[in-house]
């Protein structure tokens, strides 16, 4: 097929497939690495409040996504989360069968936004909606301030 002629499926054009090694590097911003620290060193979220709209936001951004201001105001939660939404999975990333996990949505009062993780199965005996929870923590000396920090959440 000349490469002038228009194609109507993707699959008709001349391609191969291969694959290139890229690395990717991204900076979590000055927000995110706020929020990063604040998780790392105390164990909490750190939320960001916009002063024009009054909306608050996890995890803490720059910038309001309604004004679209900068946000200046920080503050860390100490109330529980509670589930939002929920589901059961027990296949792995690539689709095979493996461990099964419930992932949740934690939502806190009055804060727009979200965590996404695990529910412990331990003290979780049924999954529900509006359940309030706590993030199950690494130590302190094993935090590196990403999410994976929190090993899950568990019933308040
Ligand atoms: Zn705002």
């Amino acid at each position: 097929m000349p490469i002038l002629e228009k194609i109507s499926q993707p699959s008709m054009a001349r391609h191969w497939t291969d694959s290139i090694p890229l690395e990717f590097h991204y900076t979590a911003g000055v927000a995110g690495e706020k929020f990063r620290r604040e998780l790392r060193d105390n164990g909490r979220f750190l939320v960001s409040k916009c002063a024009k709209c009054k909306n608050s936001y996890v995890p803490a951004r720059m910038f309001c996504p309604s004004c679209f201001i900068e946000m200046k105001e920080t503050r860390a939660i100490d109330e529980p989360g509670y589930v939002y939404s929920y589901t059961t999975v027990n296949r792995n990333r690539a689709g095979e069968p493996g461990e099964t996990v419930t992932l949740a949505l934690v939502k806190f009062e009055g804060v727009e936004g979200g965590i996404i993780h695990r529910l412990d199965d331990k003290t979780i005996d049924k999954a529900a909606f509006g359940i309030k929870v706590v993030p199950i923590l690494k130590d302190r000396t094993e935090r590196t301030g990403a999410l994976s920090d929190i090993i899950s959440f568990k019933q308040a």
